[in-house]
């Protein structure tokens, strides 16, 4: 082995004492955008106001970290597991906290089913809200970068299921969007990111179709949308679910099918929500809708431009 070889070597496994040194992997199985998407970062505003990395609102007051949340229920009871995004030591943990309770039984908790893993250095990460039983280190135990950890859930604080990722250097909290808290346009090279997850200020969770406006537990539980509808169906409807949204986005709904559009609405949102949904339909006619397939587009706007589209297919026979 060569000196410089040799050299990298003891580099690398050494403790990332500066910043430059630390580089996070995603900690999810799951592609943002498409399974997951990131619902809240840092709050980087002293004040009582919030602001995230890119100035903007995506997080809220005192967020002291990154929120990467699962589309529904049945993504978390499916199991999405959650990986090291660096690599250290298992300082403390705790399992055996249910997932969804309420609010009330969770103070003094708030991170629910937790790791925390010190790298060295005076760096730790800390994973929040994972499933209860699913944590799968101990105490001491040395882990990889990628090594599983748990399973994404909801314990402690959260009303939807989502893992909490905090990096803190000295007790500190560290944005590895921007850990300099320099601008509001960070270049991506000087974030703590192997591959700097895309920034999206809001955006769609999902789209479904029904036979009825279907219930906001319904949604969030996952099972709202209907893939195949008979051509007696009641009426028709689609929905989208929406994060992240400001005052005046407006949601575009519609639906064609075989006959061409069957309703078509733009709705404009009256107030920001961290997650909201929002359906229209059309009652059944005398007649049977016609068979066939039928193709569904939910697109938010803000300020007049696409921030983002998804499109799903229901079948009617
Ligand atoms: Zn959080």
């Amino acid at each position: 082995m060569s000196v410089r070889a040799a050299l990298a070597l003891i580099l690398s496994s050494a403790s990332p004492a500066l910043a430059e040194d630390l580089q996070l992997a995603f900690p999810l199985d799951c592609t943002l955008g498409q399974d997951c998407h990131i619902q809240q970062y840092m709050d980087r505003d002293p004040s009582a106001a919030a602001q995230d990395y890119r100035c903007s609102g995506l997080t809220y007051g005192g967020h002291k970290g990154t929120d990467f949340a699962l589309p529904d229920l049945a993504a978390m009871a499916a199991g999405v597991t959650v990986r090291a995004a660096a690599p250290g030591v298992v300082k403390g943990l705790r399992d055996g906290m249910q997932d969804g309770a309420p609010l009330a039984q969770v103070q003094g908790r708030e991170c629910g089913n937790g790791v925390v893993i010190d790298l060295g250095a005076g760096w730790e990460t800390q994973y929040c809200h994972l499933k209860r039983g699913s944590l799968s280190v101990v105490e001491g135990q040395e882990i990889a970068v990628g090594d599983a950890i748990g399973l994404v859930g909801q314990s402690g604080k959260a009303a939807f299921p989502h893992l909490h990722l905090s990096l803190r250097h000295n007790g500190e909290p560290v944005d590895p969007f921007d850990p300099e808290g320099s601008s509001c346009d960070v270049e991506p090279s000087k974030t703590l990111w192997q591959d700097t997850p895309p920034y999206r200020p809001g955006g769609l969770i999902t789209l479904g179709f029904a036979d009825h406006v279907p219930t906001y537990a319904d949604i969030k539980a996952g099972n709202a949308n209907r893939g195949t509808l008979p051509t007696n169906a009641p009426a028709l409807v689609i929905y989208g679910y929406s994060y992240g949204t400001q005052k005046n986005d407006v949601l575009r709904l519609s639906l064609a099918g075989p006959n061409g559009t069957v309703i078509e609405k733009d709705v404009q949102l009256e107030k920001p929500q961290a997650q909201s949904f929002r359906a229209i339909g059309k009652r059944a006619a005398s007649a049977a809708w016609p068979a066939g397939r039928y193709d569904g587009t939910v697109t938010l706007l803000r300020d007049g431009r696409v921030i983002d589209e998804k499109t799903g297919r229901l079948t009617v026979q």
